[in-house]
């Protein structure tokens, strides 16, 4: 089997805890968890079996450790990601991606964006201490943001101002068959704060319609996309020629580090 077409989605399964509502309302709870088991049943027989369930207790930092850290650590020995959360309004998504910027939100209500953007931030604090403690040229990154929403099949900018948001954005599709887009606005941060402000400013601007379900739905999908680019020290390269083994330098050659850029893209895709 060739690499390509090795699966690499993962399906995981979260269900929420009942609304007030649908307490008052006396709904019943028609999932049970199978103890152990990445399983649930609805009713008393139709089990369904993915890579992931979360019962309705789940934390949100279980949620994060179990679907989403290793794809950040992906990210900075550059791989792609995409965590698409996908569901009936009012099962959670919002929830789930931590989008609902609420300011007050505790810690750890924290949904996965704002724990990804932290992660991201802190992995590359970790990467530069560790090379500077080990004597080593500390490794260089340029994290970017875009914010995209479609709606009504339209594509938006959520960084431009409300006129020009219909900008010039293209979809176009490369030789290999990769989706991306030109004309989008792209905002370079530094830290943390300035990743979440970009994204609160965007979820800000989203295009709000109110639904039966969810008073609070956009009737719209999001992509937020976070690039990472990182230039690290790759070989050792002894007179001006790259030597791939670790411990290749021979005694008295001058050693130059060689860099390798990895540029990786994270993105997070949501409808609300
Ligand atoms: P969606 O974005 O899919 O339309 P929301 O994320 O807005 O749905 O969720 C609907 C409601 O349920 C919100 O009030 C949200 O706070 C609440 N909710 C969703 N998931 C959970 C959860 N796991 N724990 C507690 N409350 C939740
Ligand atoms: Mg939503």
């Amino acid at each position: 089997m060739t690499a390509q077409s090795d699966c690499c989605v993962k399906v995981s399964l979260r269900i929420r805890p009942q609304m007030a509502n649908e307490k008052i309302e006396g709904c019943h709870i028609c999932t049970s968890v199978t103890p152990g088991e990445p399983q649930v049943l609805l009713g008393k027989d139709k089990a369904f079996t993915y890579d992931c369930v979360f019962d309705l207790d789940a934390k949100q930092h279980e949620v994060y450790g179990a679907c989403v850290q290793k794809l950040v650590e992906g990210c900075f020995e550059g791989y792609n990601a995409t965590v698409f959360a996908y569901g009936q309004t009012g099962s959670g998504k919002t929830y789930t991606m931590g989008t609902g910027f609420d300011v007050s939100v505790a810690d750890e209500e924290k949904g996965i964006i704002p724990r990804a953007v932290r992660h991201l931030f802190q992995g590359i604090q970790k990467r530069r201490t560790e090379a500077q403690a080990a004597g080593g040229h500390p490794p260089e990154f340029k994290v970017s943001a875009q914010f995209l929403e479609l709606y009504n099949e339209e594509i938006l900018d959520l960084f431009e101002g409300a006129r020009d948001r219909k900008s010039n954005i293209k979809i176009h599709e490369d030789s290999s068959g990769g989706i991306y887009t030109t004309g989008v606005t792209s905002r370079l941060v530094t830290s943390e704060n300035e990743l979440l402000d970009c994204l609160k400013l965007g979820a800000l601007s989203r295009t709000t319609a109110s639904t039966q379900m969810n008073a609070q739905s956009s009737r719209s999908h999001a992509i937020f996309t976070i690039h990472l680019c990182q230039m690290r020290v790759c070989q050792l390269q002894v007179n001006g020629e790259v030597n791939g083994e670790e411990d290749g330098v021979s005694e008295g050659s001058i050693s130059q580090p060689a860099y390798e850029t990895l540029t990786e893209t994270e993105s997070r895709r949501f409808q609300h």
